[in-house]
């Protein structure tokens, strides 16, 4: 159902009311004071053209609550109410192209097969009739078709070979271009971490593989503090600044097999895949305490934005336990960390049975 809404969707940014419904996307939205990005006009041009569909409801809303339409909020939206449609298209192209290719190599193969094929034929009777009592013009009859017909298998090789070696160039774009839009449906763009989407798949496969092999798994939410008034005092740009610096933090202490992922608007996940709480809680004490350590200056005015610090829930997977009940440990940890001051790691409690 929600696939004929989006193609409707298509369908009226296509005809006659696509010019009135992209003016007034832009009016929207200066209106709003929001800026004009690519993302935020394709929200709201989708948004237009379908006005009581959930991603019109879900902006109406956001609107209303007077919360700021920052990037992340935009991104969070597109990933859920636009790029499917986008990504299934670009993959859908893809493979099209795919499949022209390998038609044509086929085709290209079959004609050269036919025509060795055909050569063959002409070495046989030409061998046949060598063997028959023959005059000079005979056998330079026989030359001469025996020329042309190896000179016409020699072009067929060649054109052969200059399609598959063009085949193979544009099977190597289009692989290439699918890389891209893999890695672009699973990256934040604003940080270039991982998104929600990746994390998600990659936490449950960790999870997983945790089972199968006995072995330990870590996870950390990670929460800037007082983000709110930090934006509220600086403005949104400045506020994405230090997102892109805490995730910078946050990655460079997450290489693999860690996995470093933006979990929603400031909130980060990390994940342990073999490692227990210590050495995870030595690394979240690394990335709270450059965070903290940082004087950050505001870059258009080189005014100084004092510290900003991150609060991180972690917890170690108990054997069997669900994705989402560990997730939800990690969860109460960081707002014990929040309950607790701020600028600090909390690890969960470990429900165990044996005696202490
Ligand atoms: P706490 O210490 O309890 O976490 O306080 P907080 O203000 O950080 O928490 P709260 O959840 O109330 O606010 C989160 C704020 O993060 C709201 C929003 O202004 C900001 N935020 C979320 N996503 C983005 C983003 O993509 N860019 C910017 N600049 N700000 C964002
Ligand atoms: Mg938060
Ligand atoms: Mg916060």
């Amino acid at each position: 159902m929600r696939e004929t809404m989006a193609g409707d969707v298509e369908m009226k940014l296509r005809g006659p009311e696509a010019y009135g419904i992209a003016r007034k996307a832009l009016q929207t939205m200066e209106k709003l004071q929001v800026w004009p990005t690519p993302v935020n006009y394709e929200l709201w041009l989708h948004s237009l053209a379908d006005p009581t569909g959930p991603l019109a409801l879900e902006l109406g809303r956001i609107i209303s609550s007077g919360e700021a339409f920052t990037d992340g909020i935009a991104d969070e939206l597109a990933a859920v109410y636009l790029p499917k449609a986008k990504l299934n298209e670009q993959i859908r192209d893809t493979g099209d192209a795919l499949t022209k290719e390998l038609a044509a190599v086929s085709r290209a193969i079959q004609s050269a097969q036919k025509s060795s094929e055909a050569y063959g034929q002409t070495l046989a009777s030409a061998s046949k009739s060598l063997t028959g009592d023959r005059d000079t013009s005979d056998v330079k009859a026989m030359i001469g078709t025996l020329a042309t017909a190896t000179k016409q298998v020699q072009r067929e090789n060649k054109s052969l070979e200059k399609r598959l070696s063009e085949s193979t160039a544009e099977v190597a774009r289009l692989r290439e271009h699918l890389e891209q839009v893999r890695r672009d449906a699973t990256t934040d763009a604003l940080t270039s971490l991982s998104n929600r989407k990746a994390f998600d798949e990659e936490f449950d496969r960790a999870c997983e593989e945790a089972d199968i092999r006995g072995e330990a798994l870590a996870l950390a939410v990670i929460d800037i503090d007082h983000f709110k008034s930090f934006n509220d005092t600086w403005g949104h740009q400045t506020g994405d600044q230090v997102l892109r610096y805490v995730a910078s933090v946050i990655g460079g202490r997450g290489a693999p097999p860690r996995f470093a992922a933006r979990y929603g608007g400031e909130e980060f996940a990390l994940i342990f895949p073999r490692e227990g709480a210590k050495t995870a809680i030595a690394a979240l004490e690394e990335i709270r305490e450059e965070v903290s350590s940082r004087i950050l200056k505001r870059r258009s005015t080189d005014e100084d934005l004092g510290a900003i610090t991150v609060s991180a829930g972690l917890a170690e997977r108990m054997p069997g336990e669900t994705p989402h009940a560990f997730m939800e440990r990690a969860d109460r940890a960081l707002y014990a960390a929040k309950r607790g001051g701020r600028n600090r790691v909390t690890c969960a409690e470990t429900v165990t049975t044996a005696a202490a």
